[in-house]
This record gives structure tokens, C-alpha cells and sequence, in this order.
């Protein structure tokens, strides 16, 4: 067993012992521990181990002589001893020779080897061992000679274990040089490795550099705490005109930011990048104009701002051009326009003249001849004057002055206007001229009438103009309708003279005729329809024209207009409810019938029609026996076979027809007729094309009038001249107007209709006369010298200045026709306005309008 050998160790490091004790241990060795050669001494004087294990260097004695003195001494002298090495003295084995030791062991101890080596020398030692029988011996270390006494065996040990020894520290060099060589590989390799990375590390950083040292973009790096420039970029440099040293360092707000630190926009900023246009102080005073971005950036754990801005003097300059040649094209556009006003004031007034005072010739006694001349004139003028508003209408499409106005107005009786116009040249041309809005159609709608107008006028003029047989009819419908606006369509149909297929898609092109040969026969000027696309546009619709050539052509558009609310509807004096009035029409013309049924079924009205005289006899008899005699009977004058006033006498002499209200509409209406109608017992009589308003009035008036009331003598026949015939003369008007031509040409149109005037020929006369004599109505002529119609308004509106009466009827007549100058007149206070050239009717008509309203306002 192990345990039975005893083993001595020696070692002065108490470490180094404790070690080698607890190896030896572990296998089963009992251990001696001594820390000197002295120490062990003693305790070899009591105590014989199998085996001495020392170390070589010690204080007071050495291995070595610890082995001397071993050997010296008869009961230990056959002791095997191991001295502990590093091997690092070859003169180690000469004195471990000649001190008498056997082994060698390495420190540091593998645990394992020491173990094996300490079992060879235990197991081997004691058979070979005899002290004594050694030789005396010379060898030569380093030169010198030394005598040793040990035994061959000694020897042998002592150098094999010297030599394992030296194999193990070799092969433990070779594996450590193994481990060396790999790692020395690794660090190439790394280094390899590391260089590459720096090498492509440069080179992107040359070629950031080369970006940021050629790009013209100016690029700063600014400190986020003390807003002070840390780099900048040649190009940033450049543009600031100081030296690199000046630049980094100093505060940003010194070049490029108009702000101070505190309230620095990049500090405070949302959202990044903070954009904006700044000027750069550059060193010597200029100021360059910059867009500039700014995004913070963290660089080793520092906040920066980094701040790239370009130079936009060239598109500041050129926002500067942009801006001076907008302002001179608004100012060209404004000269234009107001070019434009001028023509048109210009012209028009000296048409009015012209206009004004053939009309008035006309009136006269004339020989044929002359007749003849004044007429040529007239329609001359009357031409040149329809070709001085389309130009003047186009050049204002052009200039993109043509602006809508937006303002309640009746449909119906826009239309009746349109009609009433062109009646007259209808009936002269021999063609029935109807007009149709369909009942669902609402008629209080927002737009610009005028405008509408213009259209209509011209699509009806000229199928007027294009048509010799026939007839022209306007009607109107409602494409869609929502509670506040309605989309209509608007038809002229005529049997006219039709335009080709290949010529239709160049009719809505200025200055465009069909035919230039027609353009001799019927005149125009090839604007009408441009006009008119560019109006139905305006106004959200489409125009468009069907034809059939030689057979006539629709010409169609659609508008989009609002309605008017119910309260703005209240606001109109609501007429008298016709509400399930029945009424028969009768008339042999169904285009007549249509335009009739179509106004009275939008009053609620419930409707019957007869084409002839027995027709209409024989419904009203039915209606009679029914319990449902009619309220009316509006019938035609001229129709073959029985006309209208044989009819009307059948039905009053008809004892179960003679309470039915009887209303005669005539196209031609001759002197005499009314009294001849009234004596048959017709309570009315109007002329065609009767206008809705006229209609309304006159059927609330005869249905209202108790029965007998018509059969006495002195209940006069409603006619349409008869409403306003006993007023007339006591109306009261001034005619302010400093043109001596247009002063006569009114003066003379109102007295054809019964009204005079007194005249002032300026603003300060007209102010004087109305401070001593009480006026029903004002006409006031717009452009004066001196004091102008605005001013004349300002000062009778003016409640402390002197005039007799500050809410008088105030009618401009004015020769500005561009838009915005109604809207001028009745801001300034005016009631209503009229242009020039002033045609007699719409004089009458505006005139009859306050004259109605005085009345009215009178008699309350
Ligand atoms: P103008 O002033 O010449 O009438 P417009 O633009 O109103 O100008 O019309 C252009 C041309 O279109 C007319 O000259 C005519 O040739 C043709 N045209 C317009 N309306 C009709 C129509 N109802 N029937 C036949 N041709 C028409």
C-alpha cells in the first residue's frame, strides 16, 4: 500500500509545500514537511522516509548540502533524494552529482507527472541501490574541471530524469510554439484584415471629403448647446467670405440665422428638418439669399445641428421678375378693361343718339320715301350697335372680364323678356315666336338674368334670323332638381334653314359662319355662339346644336342655377291663388295651347284645350253638366272656321254658358276692338306674346270681380295700356342729362307714351330744382362734367342736405355697360338703372315700374 511510504518534503515556500504536500497526499503518501535543510536535519535524526524531496534554493542551507549532509550520514546515506528544479542552471547537475543527489524534478509540478515520477523512483530505488562502490570521476563544465564521487547508477538517474525532464519542457515549448504560431497567424490574419477596413474606410472618407470639399451646397456642423460653428465646407465657407480660422468657433447667428441663440428656430423646432428662406451676413456686409434645412445629428455622443443651404439669388431674382411682370399685366389687364369701358361709353352714346332719334322720326308723318330712309337707319344703327356689344362682350372673354353676377330673378319672366324682344321681327317675318317653361320648372331662382339672357336672345335671334317659314320655339325644362339648386335645359327649335353636318363643330368658334355668302344675306359677325359657349359655361353648362339641313335646327345648352329660399321667396309679394281655377284654352295653334297650359298649370290651375270653336262648346257643355262649369275660357281671336269673337258671343248668349269669365288673347290687336269686346261681354283682352305677369293679374282681377260688375257700362275692358292711362299725367319727373341729343331723345320717347319731364343739364341744377319742387322720379344721366350721378345721389340720400325729398325714385342712365356698374348704381343709393342706348321700351317699362309702385305706395 502507498500509505506505508513516507515521503520528506522540503521547501521553504509555504505555498509551493502546502501544494506538493496535498498532491501527495491525495495518492496515499504520508508527508514530512520541513522548511529548511536544517529543519529537515532533525527531524532525518528520528525519522527515515522512503524518499527526500527538496527543494534547491533555501535560506541557511541549500539542497545541495542538504544532500551532502544526508549522504554523510551512514543511516541515511542509501536515501533516495529528488532536488526540485526549474532546470535553469546546467551546472545543476554537476553539483546535484556531487552532492549526492539522485533525481531531479521540475517545478512547476504537473501533478500527474510528479505522481508517476515519485511511484519509478519509490518502486525502482530499492533494488539497485549499494552505496559505496562509486568512482571517482572528472568532468568539465564551462571549462572547469570538477572531481565527482557517484555511483554510475546515480549518474544515470540523475541524467535521465534530467533528460525527461528536458523532453517534457520541450514538448511543452513545441506545443506552447504550436499555440504561438497559430496565434501569431490569427494576428496576421486580423491585421490583414483590420488594414483592409481602414483602407475602405479612407477611401469613403476621401470621397466624402471630395463631396462635401466640391459640392455647392454649403454644409455646417454646429455645436446643439452653444449654437457655435464646429466645421464647415469650402462651399459654406466661400459663400461667407471669411477665413476657415474666423468661421469655426463663432456663433451661427453671426452668418446664416437672423435669430439669437434663444430663440434659435433649430432648438425649438417639432419637426425636423426645420426648412427656411434666410439671408447669409456674409463677412463684408452683403446679404445672400439661402433656403436652408437644419436636422440635429449626434457625433461621439455630442449633439450638433447640421445646417446644408444653397444660394437662391437667382430664384429670388427671379420671383422678382415674375412678381413685376404680374403687377404690369395687372395693370395692362386694368388699363384694357378700363379702355374697354371707355369704348363702350363712347359708343353707345352717340348710338343712343342715332337710335333714339330715328325712332322718334319714325313716329312722325313720312313720306314713304323718307319712311324708307329712317328705317334703313334705324336697322343700320340698331345692327352696328348688336356688333359693337359682341365685340365688346368678346373683348371682355378675352381680358377674362366677363364676370356673372349672382342675384334673385323669375325665370319666367326672363323669358317673357327674351320673347317681347323678338317678337317683333318674328311677326314682321311672318313665323310664330313662342316661348314654353315647363311647369315643374321653379321660377325664383339666383343667377345672372342678364347674362341668360344675352344667350337666349341670341340663339332666338338667330333662328329667327335663319328661319323663312315656320316657327321658332323656346322651351324650357328641369333635368334635375334638388332643394336648393336645378339643373335646366333650354331648346330653340326652329324650321329654318339648317346647317350642315361639317359645319356644326365650328359654329362655337369666334368669328365663324356657316357661309360666308349668308353672311352678306343675314349680317352678324360670327361671335354670338362663341359668346354664348363661353357664357353657358360660365354659368356650369354645355351648349350644343342638332340640325337637319334644309330642315331646321335645335340649338340647345344647359345651366345650373340655385333656387331661391322660401324666405327669400316670402320676401316677393306673393300674387292672388289661382289655386284649381278650370280653365279652357282655345286656340287652333298647339304651340299657343302648350305656352298657355304650361303657365297656368304652374299656378295650380286645372286646365282643359279645344283646337277649334265646336270643340270648345261642346267641353264646356260636358263640364257644365258635370257640376264643373268652367271659371275661364281664354280664347284665340283669329281661327278658321269660327273665330274667337263668334265664339264668345255663342257662349254668352248660351244661358248655361253665360256666367263664364271670357278673356280674348289677340296677336293683332286693332283700334276699336276693345269696345266691340266688351259689348260681346268679354271682361278681358290681351295681346300675344302675353307675358305670365300680365296674365296672372288680369285672370286674378276678372275671376275676382263679381259677376254683374262686367255688365256695367262703365267698367272699362282690361287692356294693357289702360292699367296706368289716368296716372300718367300726374306723374312727375326730372330729366338730369348734360348732352343736349340724349336729353331731346328721352324727352321725346316719354312724351310718345304720355309722360313729360322737366330737365336739369347738370348735377348742381338738378340739386337746386329738387330743393324747390316735389319729383315723383329722378332720370339721371350717370357721366357728368362737374358733379357726377354718385355724387347728385349722395347728396339727396343725404338725410341733412336740402332737397325736398331724400328717398325719391333715383333711375341711372348710364353708357357704362360693364359688369359691376348696375351693382355701382344701386350701392350709391339709385333705385334702378337704365343703358344707353335707351330703347324706348325698356324706358317705358322701367318708368311704368316705379309709376306702379308710387301708386301703390300713395294710395296706402
Ligand atoms: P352671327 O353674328 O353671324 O349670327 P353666331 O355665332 O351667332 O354669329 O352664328 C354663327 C353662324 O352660325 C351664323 O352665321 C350661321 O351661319 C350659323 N347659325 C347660327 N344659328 C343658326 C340657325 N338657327 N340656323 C342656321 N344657321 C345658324
Amino acid at each position: 500500500m502507498a500509505h506505508e511510504k513516507t515521503i520528506l518534503v522540503v521547501e521553504d515556500s509555504k505555498t509551493q509545500a502546502i501544494i506538493l504536500q496535498d498532491i501527495l497526499k491525495k495518492q496515499g503518501y504520508e508527508v514530512l514537511l520541513s522548511h529548511d535543510g536544517a529543519e529537515a536535519m532533525e527531524i532525518l535524526l528520528h525519522r527515515t522516509p522512503d524518499l527526500i524531496i527538496s527543494d534547491i534554493v533555501m535560506p541557511n542551507m541549500d539542497g545541495f548540502e542538504l544532500c551532502r549532509q544526508i549522504r554523510s550520514t551512514a543511516r541515511l546515506r542509501q536515501l533516495p533524494v529528488a532536488l526540485l528544479t526549474s532546470l535553469s542552471d546546467p551546472g545543476d547537475v554537476l553539483k546535484a552529482l556531487i552532492s549526492g543527489a539522485d533525481f531531479f524534478l521540475t517545478k512547476p509540478y504537473d501533478e500527474h507527472r510528479l505522481i508517476q515520477r515519485v511511484r519509478t523512483i519509490l518502486e525502482s530505488f530499492g533494488m539497485r541501490r549499494s552505496r559505496g562502490s562509486s568512482d571517482e570521476a572528472e568532468v568539465f563544465l564551462a571549462g572547469k574541471a570538477h572531481r565527482i564521487n557517484a555511483s554510475k547508477q546515480q549518474i544515470v538517474d540523475l541524467l535521465l530524469s534530467t533528460y525527461e525532464n528536458a523532453t517534457i519542457k520541450n514538448l511543452e515549448l513545441e506545443n506552447l510554439n504550436r499555440e504561438l504560431t497559430f496565434l501569431k497567424y490569427q494576428l496576421e490574419q486580423d491585421i490583414q484584415r483590420r488594414k483592409l477596413t481602414e483602407e475602405k474606410l479612407q477611401e469613403s472618407e476621401r470621397r466624402l471629403q471630395l463631396v462635401l470639399d466640391s459640392i455647392q451646397t454649403g454644409v455646417l456642423i454646429i455645436e446643439a448647446d452653444t449654437c457655435r460653428i464646429a466645421d464647415a465646407n469650402p462651399y459654406a465657407i466661400h459663400l461667407m467670405g471669411a477665413s476657415r480660422e474666423e468661421i469655426i468657433g463663432s456663433p451661427c447667428d453671426r452668418y446664416v440665422c437672423s435669430t439669437s441663440k434663444d430663440a434659435c428656430p433649430a432648438r425649438n423646432a417639432e419637426r425636423y428638418p426645420v426648412e427656411s428662406e434666410q439671408y447669409l451676413m456674409a463677412a463684408d456686409g452683403a446679404r445672400v439669399p439661402i433656403l436652408k434645412k437644419v436636422s440635429p445629428i449626434t457625433l461621439r455622443q455630442k449633439n450638433y445641428f447640421l445646417e446644408t443651404f444653397i444660394d437662391i439669388t437667382e430664384q429670388v431674382r427671379a420671383k422678382e421678375e415674375i412678381y413685376k411682370a404680374k403687377i404690369a399685366a395687372e395693370n395692362a389687364s386694368r388699363a384694357k378693361s378700363e379702355f374697354l369701358a371707355n369704348t363702350s361709353h363712347e359708343l353707345r352714346t352717340p348710338m343712343n343718339g342715332i337710335i333714339g332719334m330715328a325712332s322718334l322720326l319714325l313716329d312722325s308723318e313720312l313720306s314713304p320715301e323718307q319712311r324708307d330712309y329712317v328705317e334703313t337707319i334705324q336697322n343700320s344703327a340698331e345692327s352696328l350697335l348688336t356688333i359693337i356689344n359682341d365685340i365688346l362682350d368678346f373683348s371682355k372673354i378675352e381680358a377674362g372680364k366677363m364676370d356673372l353676377e349672382i342675384i334673385d330673378f323669375d325665370l319666367r319672366i326672363t323669358i317673357e323678356e327674351v320673347v317681347d324682344l323678338l317678337s317683333v321681327k318674328a311677326i314682321e317675318k311672318g313665323i310664330l315666336f313662342r316661348a314654353s317653361v315647363h311647369h315643374e320648372v321653379p321660377s325664383a331662382l339666383k343667377g345672372d338674368p342678364g347674362r341668360l339672357r344675352q344667350v337666349l336672345i341670341n340663339l332666338a335671334g338667330n333662328a329667327i334670323k335663319f328661319t323663312e317659314t315656320g316657327h321658332v320655339f323656346i322651351e324650357v325644362t328641369a333635368e334635375r332638381e334638388t332643394d336648393c339648386s336645378v339643373d335646366l335645359r333650354f331648346e330653340v327649335i326652329d324650321t329654318g334653314i339648317g346647317i350642315p353636318e361639317d359645319k356644326r363643330n365650328l359654329l362655337f368658334q369666334s368669328f365663324s359662319q356657316v357661309d360666308a355668302s349668308t353672311t352678306r344675306k343675314y349680317g352678324g359677325t360670327g361671335l354670338g355662339l362663341a359668346i354664348s359657349k363661353r357664357i353657358v359655361e360660365m354659368m356650369g353648362g354645355t351648349i350644343g346644336v342638332e340640325s337637319t339641313f334644309g330642315e331646321g335646327s335645335t340649338f340647345w345648352f344647359t345651366v345650373s342655377l340655385a333656387k331661391q329660399s322660401e324666405e327669400e321667396m316670402a320676401r316677393t309679394i306673393q300674387p292672388a291663388d289661382l289655386t284649381d281655377k278650370r280653365i279652357l284654352i282655345v286656340d287652333d295653334n298647339s304651340l299657343n295651347r302648350v305656352v298657355l297650359r304650361e303657365q297656368l298649370v304652374a299656378w295650380k290651375c286645372r286646365v282643359w284645350e279645344a283646337s277649334g270653336g265646336e270643340e270648345a262648346l261642346t267641353i264646356m257643355h260636358r263640364q257644365a253638366d258635370n257640376g264643373e262649369p268652367f271659371h275661364a275660357v281664354i280664347l284665340d281671336m283669329l281661327m278658321p272656321g269660327m273665330d274667337g269673337k263668334t265664339l264668345g258671343r255663342r257662349i254668352k248668349t248660351d244661358p248655361r254658358l253665360t256666367q263664364t269669365v271670357l278673356i280674348m288673347l289677340t296677336s293683332a290687336g286693332k283700334r276699336g276692338d276693345a269696345t266691340l269686346l266688351q259689348d260681346i261681354g268679354f271682361a278681358a283682352y290681351l295681346t300675344k306674346p302675353v307675358k305670365q305677369q300680365q296674365l296672372r293679374e288680369c285672370l286674378s282681377a276678372v275671376l275676382g270681380i263679381p259677376q254683374q260688375a262686367v255688365y256695367k257700362p262703365a267698367a272699362p275692358i282690361l287692356t294693357r295700356h289702360r292699367l296706368t292711362e289716368e296716372k300718367k299725367r300726374s306723374i312727375k319727373m326730372l330729366l338730369v342729362e348734360d348732352n343736349p341729343v340724349n336729353q331731346k331723345v328721352v324727352l321725346k320717347m316719354l312724351k310718345k307714351y304720355g309722360y313729360s319731364a322737366d330737365t336739369a343739364a347738370n348735377g348742381a341744377e338738378a340739386i337746386r330744382m329738387l330743393e324747390s319742387t316735389r319729383y315723383h322720379i329722378v332720370l339721371l344721366d350717370v357721366v357728368m362734367p362737374d358733379m357726377d350721378g354718385y355724387q347728385v345721389t349722395s347728396i339727396i340720400r343725404d338725410p341733412n342736405s336740402s332737397v325736398l325729398q331724400h328717398d325719391i325714385v333715383l333711375i341711372a342712365m348710364t353708357a357704362h355697360a360693364m359688369k359691376g356698374d348696375r351693382e355701382k348704381c344701386l350701392e350709391s343709393g339709385m333705385d334702378d338703372y337704365l343703358s344707353k342706348p335707351i330703347r324706348p321700351d325698356d324706358l317705358l317699362g322701367t318708368i311704368e315700374k316705379w309709376v306702379l309702385k308710387t301708386i301703390k305706395a300713395e294710395s296706402v
